[in-house]
């Protein structure tokens, strides 16, 4: 199995480039590197690579060092992580408007210094792991597409069975990510930028009520939770295309862990689970069919995860409900709330 990991950690820039620079964002940078040496999925030598200073002055060494990264994948049990920890910036009258990537070579306002997002996004696809992660901490993450083939961006590489997972620090329209420290985080996570800080919080401390690995979905809840706590952070954003929730990316650290036991109840249980873990318990689910109605009816209304997963859950409906007299049970309960725009 081939796990490569690429972080990269932009936070010092030419004096006269018009750019701040931040020494939260190598702070990051490294304490990624350490969480993944920690981490017996990750640690061993090789698979981790960090970038920063001068490693990741200019956009030709960051994409060679991505293109290696991305070369190791060669097949479904394969993962490609990239973090990019740096300035974000967005350009609309570039081909198709791209979120752009910070190198130390970057100048404000001058687009051409600058790693476009699509560059990275073609590399990231190009790859054969069957999951390909791309975690960004930058200004205007909120902002990026999905990774997967039915990204507007052109030039659709890779095969429509690759999972893709893009987990940005910012969503809806927040565009600027906090690059300040957050002084609730336990040191040296309290020198990390906010987002990063939190996840890498998430990843020290583990879940307690989690299986043995640390999926995509679990990751993403114990980050919003982490962060939550705080109550002065904007929330993250996670899209997934073709790959589930289930899937996983970390070592579980929690100690004295109790895996989820019962069974979901609740229409809140289920968004929960579905939010954890994907589609696995479905067929479950939908033994109650106005329940499940009403669980799609939530999702719905939720984040772009959340409204990913209620389609995923409404393509598979009409298989799972073979009964008509169940899919009518199941359909009444959505169909108020699509006449009703609620
Ligand atoms: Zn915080």
């Amino acid at each position: 199995m081939a796990l490569r990991a690429l972080v990269i950690g932009v936070g010092t820039y030419e004096a006269n480039s018009g750019m701040s620079g931040y020494p939260t964002i190598e702070t990051s940078a490294r304490a990624y590197g350490d969480a993944l040496a920690r981490d017996p999925r990750w640690g061993d030598a090789g698979r981790s690579v960090i970038l920063s200073g001068d490693a990741a002055y200019s956009a030709d060494g960051v994409m060679r060092a991505l293109h290696d990264a991305a070369a190791a994948g060669e097949g479904p049990e394969d993962i490609l992580l990239v973090v990019y920890v740096g300035h974000g910036a967005y350009w609309k009258d570039v081909p198709g408007g791209q979120v752009h990537f910070a190198v130390g070579s970057s100048y404000q306002n001058e687009p051409w210094t600058w790693l476009s997002s699509w560059y990275v996004y073609r590399a990231i696809r190009q790859s054969r792991a069957g999951l390909k992660v791309l975690i960004t901490d930058c200004c205007y993450s909120n902002l990026l597409p999905h990774l997967g083939p039915e990204s507007p961006l052109p030039g659709i590489l890779g095969t429509r069975s690759d999972g893709t997972c893009v987990f940005s620090a910012v969503s809806g329209n927040v565009h600027n990510a906090s690059a300040d420290a957050c002084a609730n985080l336990p040191s040296p996570l309290d020198g990390c930028t906010p987002f990063s800080g939190h996840l890498l919080n998430v990843l020290g401390q583990g879940m307690s009520e989690h299986d043995d690995d640390l999926t995509l979905g679990a990751l993403r809840a114990g980050i919003d939770e982490d962060m939550q706590s705080c109550g002065v952070h904007d929330a993250p954003r996670m899209l997934l295309n073709d790959a589930s929730e289930a899937a996983a990316l970390f070592t579980n650290h929690a100690k004295g862990r109790r895996p989820p036991g019962r069974e979901p109840q609740t229409e809140d249980d289920w968004v929960r689970e579905l939010r954890l873990y994907g589609e696995r318990k479905l067929r479950s689910l939908m033994l109650k069919p106005d329940l499940a109605g009403r669980v799609v009816v939530r999702l719905k209304s939720g984040d772009e995860q959340s409204r990913d997963l209620a389609s995923r859950v409404e393509r598979r409906a009409a298989t799972l409900l073979a009964n008509p007299v169940d899919f009518v049970r199941y359909w009444r309960e959505i169909e108020p709330a699509l006449l009703g725009g609620a």
